[in-house]
């Protein structure tokens, strides 16, 4: 069962990534992200509530994404495996992941960290403000969106460093290097998890 999550800078390309592997392991990828720009796209209320923090460039507050994301959680679809594409990013929201994934009698599998120099993600983001047209994506809410995950987000690679959850894989590189590098790491790390061969026989 893969209940995974893709940490990484702005710009280290989670969102592709996780798609990515989300059709490999047939679960679906949870972007908060997109579940916020769809929302305010809609003009629905919770996407009111999350747009000023977003076009600053600032991070929608815990109180309203925890639910957002315990509400996504409890569909069906995300029973099986997902992969969090965007959260957690605060310490707060990984306490509030944990509860919600203990309440259901689970808990993560695996934390999939992209790396990638700053200068080269700003320069990637910058690119995609003209192709995408995200309006946090013009370079000086970029540079505040790299402040704010160095600040909140950054913390969280220990974290799950210290419960061996982690790996990290280096996000520079083709798309479908990237990925082949994050399916290394998720077989090896499944591999661990495995009892050695020959145990049942063992004794
Ligand atoms: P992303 O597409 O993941 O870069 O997210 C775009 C924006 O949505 C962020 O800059 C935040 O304003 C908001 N956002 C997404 N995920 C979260 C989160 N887990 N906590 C707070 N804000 C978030």
């Amino acid at each position: 069962m893969s209940r995974l999550v893709l940490l990484g800078p702005p710009g280290a390309g989670k969102g592709t990534q996780a798609k990515r592997l989300a059709a490999r392991l047939a679960v679906p990828a949870i972007s908060t992200g997109d579940i916020f720009r769809a929302n305010v796209a809609q003009g629905t209320e919770l996407g009111l509530s999350a747009k000023e923090y977003m076009d600053a460039g600032k991070y929608v507050p815990d109180s309203v994404t925890n639910l957002m994301v315990r509400d996504r959680l409890a569909q069906p679809d995300a029973t099986g495996g997902f992969i969090l594409d965007g959260y957690p990013r605060t310490t707060d929201q990984v306490r509030e992941l944990d509860d919600m994934l203990a309440e259901a009698g689970t808990s993560l599998t695996a934390v999939l960290e992209l790396t990638a120099d700053t200068d080269e993600l700003v320069r990637r983001l910058t690119l995609r403000a003209g192709t995408e047209g995200r309006s946090d994506d013009a370079e000086g809410v970029v540079r505040t969106r790299q402040q704010v995950y160095l600040e909140q987000t950054a913390p969280l690679v220990e974290v799950y460093s210290t419960r061996g959850l982690l790996h990290s894989v280096d996000g520079l590189g083709a798309v479908e290097e990237v990925t082949a590098r994050l399916e290394q790491v998720l077989a090896q790390a499944a591999d661990a998890d495995a009892p050695p061969a020959g145990d049942a026989q063992a004794g």
